[in-house]
């Protein structure tokens, strides 16, 4: 990959940073990939397509970083979850024997795993040393009469933001558009009910969470030619252009792929959320207005009136165990907001919330949703957090997993809100799974059992043994 194709993706036309006066995604900084680096981005934003053979090409540690590390649930294959690598030595690299080790690799993939199509990341040492993984894929595509699609996405390139959208070039550059979707299947044809088909990009099925929306888009005739990538099929990447819209899920990662799905295939998009009651209500009615389907505008409003009512109904208990908690939320800032929304629906307070990747838009967001006076944290640093928690009186920090021991150390209830978590909170049903989890946490009696002091060190004890 070269310098000026790096720097254009930097300047993702689609991201709302380029709408600011400082256009353009930051450019990395030393240190930047802390969280992560390209490499580990790529491979996350396209381990969950589930029948693809995933093939590291570099040393064996680069693959286990980064490995199996989002929940992502398959409802078919598991091949995704057998970790592949090239697993280059230093002896590898001083005979140059990288290119021969990978053609290998991928003919192993094939004939022990029959693979829809093989994936090879490149990583930092492959890169360096210059090995040609385009042509070894093209050669092994043709000879093996499979798929082989190379992911440049080095680990040096950038950070996970970037890596996430370096997998999106490839399978916009090899995959998009190189096959056509299954024929609608009897089963979801209804009288006067037309069927269309959309995109989901970003959504991962993490914990597999989105089991709880897909029966909705079924319900509504929405068929869901592709998520990109949770619970996909590489055959479902191939049909992405046939689709007549794409939502984004998440918001970063592959906006890249939305926008030029519109631009070379005339598919438009939007961003939204499945997270909280009002933002997947939204979500639907979105889908239904840019579809200009008057029928399923309606349907999705008597769907929503149906599902919110009986959701309401099955939060009321919840409601009542958590109402007046106060929360810290720490989630790195993407769709912070929608958390935010869904926590006070709850009746809970958010006391302050991480905004270290929020744009502009998910900053004003948050005013509009705590007030003015929000406390945004830019930084979240173990210290910091612990401090806010004390200052606000927080019960409860909802942070990602790196965050655990920094609550637990200090006694304090912790529920893990990010990519390793163990609990889909996608759609209504998700929102009730939320408020389950919380009570549990907070409610949880190792709390009141680690505050108190240990038996050995309580006087009665210590007063008896000097005695
Ligand atoms: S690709 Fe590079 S930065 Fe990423 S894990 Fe491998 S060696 Fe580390």
């Amino acid at each position: 990959m070269h310098a000026k194709d790096i720097a254009q993706l930097l300047d993702e036309p689609a991201c709302s940073h380029n709408h600011k006066e400082k256009s353009a995604c930051a450019k990395p900084k030393p240190g930047a990939t802390d969280g992560g680096c390209a490499f580990d981005g790529a491979q996350i934003a396209l381990l969950p397509i589930a029948d693809v053979a995933h093939i590291v090409h570099g040393p064996i540690a680069c693959a286990g970083s980064s490995w199996d590390n989002r929940g992502t649930r398959s409802s078919g294959p598991t091949l995704y979850r057998i970790g592949m690598t090239t697993d280059l030595t230093e002896q590898d690299v001083i005979m140059g024997r990288g290119e021969k080790r990978l053609l290998h690799a991928i003919r192993q993939a094939v004939d022990e795993f029959s693979p829809a199509a093989v994936f090879v990341y490149n990583t930092c040492v492959t890169a360096l040393i210059g090995d040609d993984v385009d042509a070894v894929c093209k050669a092994a595509a043709g000879h093996f009469g499979v798929p082989v699609v190379p992911v440049d996405a080095a680990g040096f390139y950038g950070t996970k933001n970037m890596g996430n959208r370096l997998a999106g070039e490839a399978m916009f550059k090899y995959v998009i558009g190189t096959g056509e979707p299954l024929p609608l299947p009897a089963s979801a044809e209804r009288p006067g009910i037309r069927v269309h088909d959309i995109n989901l990009i970003g959504e991962y099925n993490i914990a597999g969470e989105f089991w709880h929306v897909l029966p909705l888009l079924d319900e509504l005739g929405l068929r869901v030619i592709c998520t990109l990538s949770g619970d996909a099929r590489f055959h479902e990447v191939q049909a992405m252009h046939r689709a007549e819209l794409s939502m984004v899920v998440c918001a970063k990662a592959l906006l890249n792929v939305a926008r030029k799905l519109e631009s070379s295939f005339g598919v438009p998009w939007f961003e939204g959320s499945f997270y909280g009651v009002n933002d997947t209500s939204e979500a639907l009615r979105t889908i239904a207005r840019m579809l200009g389907d008057e029928d399923l505008a309606a349907r999705v409003e008597t769907l929503i009136a149906r599902e919110e009512a009986r959701i309401d109904l099955a939060l009321a208990p919840w409601r009542a165990r958590l109402d007046g908690k106060r929360v810290l939320l720490y989630t790195g800032g993407v769709k912070s907001w929608s958390v935010v929304s869904a926590l006070q629906d709850l009746g809970m307070t958010v006391v302050a919330t991480g905004t270290k990747k929020s744009t502009e838009e998910d900053k004003q967001r948050i005013r509009e949703l705590m007030g003015e006076e929000a406390r945004m944290l830019d930084e979240g640093s173990p210290q910091a957090l612990l401090d806010c928690m004390r200052d606000y009186r927080a019960d409860l920090l909802i942070a990602g997993g790196r965050n655990m021991y920094t609550a637990l150390k200090a006694r304090l209830p912790f529920l893990d809100i990010n990519q390793e978590r163990e609990f889909g909170y996608a759609g209504y049903e998700g929102m009730l799974e939320l408020a389950r989890q919380i009570a549990l946490t907070l409610e949880s009696p190792v709390w009141q059992a680690v505050r108190e002091r240990a038996p050995w060190d309580q006087p009665a004890t210590l007063h008896a043994a000097e005695a």
